[in-house]
């Protein structure tokens, strides 16, 4: 057999314990901090969580700079929980959904802000609002175990200034229950990783900018906003 170019290397994501976590897929819940869905322009209490996609080549360690990508003038960070599956299965009743649960990190779902309302206003898909090379930084990454998904500040600083602050407890949809619709969706599969959403506070980025994302008892998310791609 010959390839017909060389095949690409595995994303393979930081561990704290040593291990690296390959990723599969990347997995993204819309709208689950209700400041968040507000500032947003809907309603957080009538919608049903709900999913979009990334390649998991955009997910990026900390400390990396990132390009300014293309076709965009309102590049904006969204700090977010990240959940990472070790143990697959669909229809995953919420009552043992956090048994799938590999690891946890801090992530950052960078998005092309003008080309989401436009996808939005239209009807039409997120791809080109959210599925950006780069666009899904990720931190070393701590093992499941010990760590509360449910309660915990998450905040998020650009050049020092604090932009974005939450708590876990303020999701809509707790990561039991992400899980449980999300594998009623597709089958999950170990690898995976699902960001779980972003409180209010979100907003742009330029080139130069240090963003620091955190959240207790996680490893913290470092990454520079680079010049233009
Ligand atoms: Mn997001």
């Amino acid at each position: 057999m010959s390839l017909s170019f060389p095949a690409p290397a595995p994303v393979l994501a930081a561990m704290t314990n040593g291990e690296q976590f390959p990723v599969r897929r990347v997995f993204c819940v819309g709208r689950n901090y209700a400041d968040h869905a507000r500032e947003m322009g809907s309603d957080p209490d009538r919608e049903p969580p709900f999913f979009f996609t990334a390649w998991a080549e955009a997910v990026v360690p900390s400390g990396t700079t990132i390009a300014y990508p293309q076709a965009t003038n309102d590049y904006q960070f969204e700090v977010e929980l990240v959940v990472a599956i070790g143990k697959g299965g669909r229809d995953i009743a919420a009552a043992e959904a956090l048994k799938h649960v590999h690891a946890y990190g801090v992530g950052l779902d960078m998005t092309r802000r003008d080309l989401q309302g436009a996808a939005k206003k239209t009807g039409r898909p997120w791809d080109t609002g959210k599925n950006v090379e780069q666009s899904k930084p990720l931190g070393d990454m701590r093992p499941a175990e010990g760590f509360d998904p449910g309660r915990g500040a998450i905040n998020l600083t650009v050049n020092g200034e604090t932009k974005q602050t939450g708590d876990l407890g303020d999701q809509i949809w707790p990561v039991a229950d992400v899980i449980a619709h999300l594998s009623g969706l597709w089958r999950l599969e170990p690898g995976d990783l699902i960001y779980t959403g972003t409180p209010a506070g979100v907003g742009p980025v330029v080139p130069g900018d240090v963003l620091a994302a955190r959240i207790e008892g996680l490893p913290g998310l470092d990454i520079v906003i680079g010049d233009p791609a």
